[in-house]
């Protein structure tokens, strides 16, 4: 995430040479107003931005901690739009949600996400698909729903969304359910019938909050929607979708200075659990390479079952960690979501990263491999695998399709993984860590 940005404010602090030298921070200034442009920061944004931050290095007395505590403080103060939050819960369920967004910036995924958020944190949610406009977007809901074990409201026969918003309403306040996603219709551009539409749904269902999901890839358009939406249908909050990869990072910056509507969460990858609450002063942390290690721990402590995490320590101080808890502690991994919406929250990382920042951890063919070995084994052979023998390695590399000696290989590697666990986790474990570190 941001690479391009927290590169060039290093470059933009490199330029500062000596202390109280004007010139030089002229030309950090001049720096980092360069790449606040690149990164798709409005040219009004960007020049309050660096008076404001030149300013205060002055007043601060011109140096480099100066000049990166005067960055973080105008870029925190410029991401703190006064609004709310995350997700706001009505007094009285259902919270209803309407999903905006022009076709292709990833509303139906986020209203997955979102759904997902809200049920990692215990909430009953129904999702309903009233986008009739793209063709996919129902059966793409369904499937959305299915994965994530969340339930959803559509109706194949029926061709007027209104109808659809209102029966899942209805559904919804009947069932007892905390919070009703809908789906709406998007198109291509702005136009007057979608407009037109979606004004309909919202006078009809009378919605809690209307979010709008803006697409970051599409830079300073992400803006320009952004605000017709809010001066036509009126919005509550904006959510910006794929602000990880290739991401210029700036946008966020453009929005919040200029749409005048909060930020409520962003969308960090394609998976279901890449969906964060919008932090400024985390987001600007990242921005500057300093990492989130507090969001971190948040998004960890939503997916890690507790008392599964004590068994499992349990068993690992034992030598009794197998197959099946392999596999568990490998879905939980996936639930954390993408490796580069990880990456950007540890300090430092993202720049060491390299090649990491693109794996598909799920996807990657070791994981692959071990997933068809385990596949292979008996459920009595994940739960020992003591029991491994010769002519059961020869059944599970027939069964899997893999060499045998690719089969050795990966149990190897588990037997020296499950004892190296085992020495960490027994007392005197972060020692031994540390002599092996030296
Ligand atoms: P819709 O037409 O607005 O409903 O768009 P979709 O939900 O179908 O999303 C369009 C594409 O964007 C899909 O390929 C999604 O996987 C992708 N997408 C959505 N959100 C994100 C995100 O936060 N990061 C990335 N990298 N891709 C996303």
């Amino acid at each position: 995430m941001f690479d391009s940005i927290t590169g060039s404010i290093t470059n933009a602090v490199n330029k500062i040479r000596h202390k109280d030298d004007v010139a030089s921070l002229k030309k950090a200034i001049t720096e980092l107003k360069k790449s606040l442009l690149k990164a798709d920061v409005h040219h009004k944004t960007t020049k309050d931005l660096v008076t404001a931050i030149e300013l205060e290095t002055k007043r601060l007395g011109i140096g480099h901690d100066s000049f990166l505590k005067a960055l973080k403080d105008e870029l925190t103060k410029i991401l703190t739009t006064t609004g709310n939050q995350g997700f706001v819960f009505s007094n009285t369920p259902p919270t209803v949600v309407l999903m905006t967004g022009l076709q292709g910036s990833g509303k139906t995924t986020t209203t997955g996400k979102l759904a997902n958020y809200l049920k990692l944190r215990k909430k009953k949610v129904l999702v309903a698909a009233a986008d009739l406009q793209r063709l996919a977007a129902v059966e793409q809901l369904k499937q959305i729903a299915a994965q994530i074990e969340v339930d959803i409201y559509f109706d194949d026969n029926e061709k007027d969304p209104v109808k659809i918003a209102l029966a899942a309403k209805e559904k919804a306040k009947k069932e007892f359910y905390d919070v009703l996603l809908i789906d709406t219709a998007g198109r291509l551009a702005i136009d007057e019938e979608l407009m037109k539409q979606l004004k309909k749904v919202k006078d009809s269902v009378n919605p809690n909050e209307i979010f709008y999901v803006a697409d970051s890839l599409t830079g300073h358009d992400a803006t320009k929607t952004a605000t017709s939406f809010k001066e036509q249908i009126g919005i509550d909050g904006v959510i910006l979708s794929k602000y990880d990869g290739d991401t210029k990072g700036g946008v966020a910056i453009s929005i919040a200075n200029q749409v005048g509507v909060p930020l409520r969460f962003i969308g960090t990858g394609e998976k279901m659990p890449d969906l964060e609450v919008f932090i400024p002063d985390r987001i600007v942390s990242r921005l500057m390479g300093a990492g989130d290690i507090e969001g971190l721990a948040e998004k960890t402590a939503a997916v890690i079952d507790e008392k599964k995490a004590k068994e499992v320590t349990k068993k690992i101080k034992k030598g009794e960690f197998n197959f099946n808890d392999f596999l568990e502690q490998l879905a939980m991994m996936s639930k954390l979501g993408s490796m580069k919406s990880i990456i950007g929250m540890i300090p430092g990382l993202s720049q060491m990263a390299g090649p990491i920042k693109d794996m598909d951890f799920e996807n990657s063919d070791e994981i692959k491999r071990i997933k068809a070995l385990i596949g292979s084994m008996t459920l009595k052979e994940r739960e020992t695998p003591s029991l491994m023998n010769p002519s059961r390695k020869r059944r599970i590399a027939k069964g899997s399709g893999l060499s045998e000696a690719q089969v050795n290989k990966i149990l190897k590697q588990f037997k020296n993984a499950s004892k190296m666990a085992k020495k960490l986790s027994s007392k005197g474990g972060m020692k031994g860590l540390q002599n092996m570190m030296k």
